[in-house]
């Protein structure tokens, strides 16, 4: 039987319960997937590529049906690389939609054989992204119902915020 393998690329910079939300649902149509970090991200991360890739691995709790990796390059060359052919994207409100439509058309463009899947959020995670994230753990706000315990930590290290717990 073929395995249904879909990469869920994206930054990750921090995971957070919205893109494991995606991940768990993915996993009820996928037999695995690949989280993939993009390194050629033009966006400024605040964690650095090792420590997003270490973050999730904590936050995923070592499911098998479930890996990561970094791609650089073309990302439809890496899905079709690593025996995969769906490309797997959360949707939030309307704002993500412009921005993925483009994206998905142009890697349709360059492979066809490879097709984008987007999963919508979950209500609860419908305005969290990792930018609003690292905005309120800044602000020494509770980031705890946002991300897992590792992330929360990781966060209170750069912001230095004092752990109390
Ligand atoms: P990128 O920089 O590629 O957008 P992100 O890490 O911000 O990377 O997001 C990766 C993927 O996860 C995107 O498809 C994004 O829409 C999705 N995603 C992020 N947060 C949520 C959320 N709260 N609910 C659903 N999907 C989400």
């Amino acid at each position: 039987m073929t395995k249904h393998i879909a990469v869920y690329p994206g930054s990750f910079d921090p995971i957070t319960y919205g893109h494991l939300d995606i991940i768990e649902r993915g996993l009820e149509v996928f037999d695995e997937i690949i989280i993939a970090v993009a390194r050629n991200s033009e966006k400024r991360s605040l964690f650095s590529t090792a420590e997003r890739i270490s973050l999730i691995e904590e936050a995923l709790d070592g499911d098998p049906r479930v890996s990561v990796d970094t791609f650089d390059g073309l990302l439809v060359d890496y899905v079709v690389s690593r025996g995969a052919r769906v490309i797997l994207r959360g949707l939030r409100a309307v704002s993500d939609f412009e921005y993925e439509f483009q994206i998905a058309q142009m890697n349709h463009n360059l492979k066809s054989e490879v097709e984008t899947l987007f999963m919508m959020t979950s209500v609860p995670y419908g305005y969290l992204s990792s930018s609003i994230v690292k905005e309120v753990a800044g602000l020494q706000g509770p980031v705890e119902t946002l991300v897992p315990p590792v992330v929360r930590k990781a966060l209170a290290g750069k912001f230095g915020k004092p752990e109390n717990d």
